[in-house]
């Protein structure tokens, strides 16, 4: 295993040649550092070596294939990276006056008239700096929405939700309702009406949720819901699935969020900030988040007055860099050919399921939205879906998401995006038949899988319960 940069320390500065100029051969000597802190001590080279090399060991999605289910891995365009670099965004100061800032500001605000027109909800927040963030937006407008009716007290949550929203509701005061899903991995009505009632404030769909399905009865589900006097969330972190096909507020969603990391530029998870920008009805618009970005006609400014308003969830005015990258992304598309992101989506993850048909089968053997959840073969007990993750490493392949949702045994929840190649995507499936074949013949290959990575199988119950952290 790679040492830490204070285990190599051994006193070395630079490459320094006899004779040769340093610092302390021209500066007074009452400029030289008398208690130097123990730093590592390493020559310039070994340093970069150092950590060229840490780098290297990484799965990173611009070396691999990276199909972590719900996280929407995908291409990322090198140029919005250098487009919200430019010096004109970077270098403004959060309180400079909006007379200053115009250009910004008017992005702000052209993006989140593409939201609306996307989604069909009217007015946006881009304050959420990450989608768990815009949850808890969504779920303090639903508070501040039935101040005046305090039995309002549940959030009902399916089981195939993303774990962040039932964690939201909890953390905003709420007490979290859980229903079970029907045998189709979807909704299940008559559990939805049992749970219905004075006491809901609101409910929280996961769409596509995290079996990567569709929920057919949305419209049916949303009657219910308003008819209860509750509101409708979607979690729409993952709108690539969808955009451009359906609007949201068609199908009677009242408060969303899409994740502009995951949906467009920038993949989640890579390395950077998020951005969860929530959109709501007219009927909701004032108790928005302060700071959203109004236009009179001449002058873009900043709302920072509102007395319905919940206040402000984000410094200034959110992850502006992420938004920038989002804009530029959408601005490639139109109305006829947003829809192509959802449809090659939707493809792709169909594509893997049909050609795994007979090695992994799809829990829900129908046809799924932008993600596949795999389980492993009923005939094969001591085939383990971490066995296949850690073995895809040595193949070439990040881990798929697994052990997740939780209403799949052995579950592999397979995201490819929309933006992998069929060459790729066939790579993949040739690994995992190639995993099935192992397992077939000899499991201990698995069991001590990954071979070829720098760190091999690891205790995870040690590494979960007594971490030995180092840094
Ligand atoms: C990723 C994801 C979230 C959480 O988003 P973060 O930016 O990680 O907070 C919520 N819901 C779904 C469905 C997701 O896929």
């Amino acid at each position: 295993m790679e040492k830490l940069i204070i285990e190599k320390s051994n006193g070395a500065r630079a490459v320094v040649f006899n004779g040769a100029k340093t610092p302390e051969t021209f500066l007074d000597k009452k400029y030289l550092r008398k208690n130097s802190p123990k730093l590592p001590e390493l020559s310039e080279l070994d340093i970069v070596r150092h950590f060229t090399n840490l780098s290297r060991l990484n799965f990173c999605l611009d070396t691999h294939f990276y199909p972590l289910g719900s996280c929407t891995m995908k291409y990322n365009p090198k140029s919005y990276d250098v487009l919200c670099s430019l010096e004109n965004f970077t270098s403004i100061h959060p309180l400079t006056p909006a007379d200053y800032t115009q250009g910004t500001l008017e992005i702000i605000y052209n993006f989140e008239k593409l939201l609306k027109e996307i989604t069909g909800l009217n007015a946006w927040t881009l304050q959420p700096a990450a989608g768990a963030h815009g949850e808890f937006t969504g779920a303090l407008i639903a508070r501040a929405y039935h101040a005046k009716d305090k039995n309002r007290t549940e959030i009902i949550v399916p089981d195939t939700a993303h774990g962040t929203n039932p964690a939201t509701a909890a953390m905003c005061g709420f007490k979290v309702v859980n229903i079970k899903s029907n045998a189709r991995g979807r909704v299940d009505l008559e559990e939805l009406k049992k749970v219905l009632g004075p006491k809901t404030a609101m409910v929280m769909l996961t769409l596509p949720n995290t079996a990567g399905l569709f929920e057919y009865d949305i419209l049916e589900i949303s009657k219910l819901v308003h008819a209860a006097g509750a509101l409708l969330y979607m979690d729409g972190a993952n709108l690539n699935a969808l955009i451009g096909l359906v609007k949201p507020a068609d199908m009677g969603v009242d408060i969303m969020h899409i994740n502009l990391h995951k949906t467009f530029a920038a993949p989640h998870g890579g390395g950077g900030p998020g951005a969860g920008g929530v959109g709501v009805r007219e009927e909701l618009k004032d108790l928005l988040p302060l700071g959203r970005v109004s236009f009179d006609g001449k002058k873009y400014s900043l709302e920072i007055k509102n007395k319905k308003s919940i206040g402000q969830v984000k410094s200034f005015w959110g992850n502006v860099a992420i938004i920038i990258r989002a804009y530029a992304y959408l601005r490639q598309f139109d109305g006829k050919t947003l829809g192509e992101i959802a449809k090659n989506a939707v493809l792709n993850a169909n594509y893997i399921r049909v050609k795994l048909k007979d090695y992994f089968p799809a829990f829900f053997d129908e046809v799924c939205m932008h993600e596949c959840v795999f389980t492993t073969p009923k005939d094969m007990p001591s085939l383990k879906a971490l066995y296949v993750a850690k073995r895809l490493l040595d193949l070439g392949f990040h881990a798929p998401t697994i052990y997740f949702p939780l209403i799949v045994p052995q579950a592999l929840m397979v995201e490819p995006t929309e933006t992998e190649s069929k060459q790729t995507l066939d790579a993949f499936t040739r690994a995992m038949k190639q995993i099935f074949e192992e397992a077939k013949k000899d499991i201990s290959i698995l069991e001590h899988a990954p071979h070829k990575t720098e760190i091999g199988v690891i205790d995870e119950v040690l590494a979960a319960r007594e971490p030995n952290l180092k840094w």
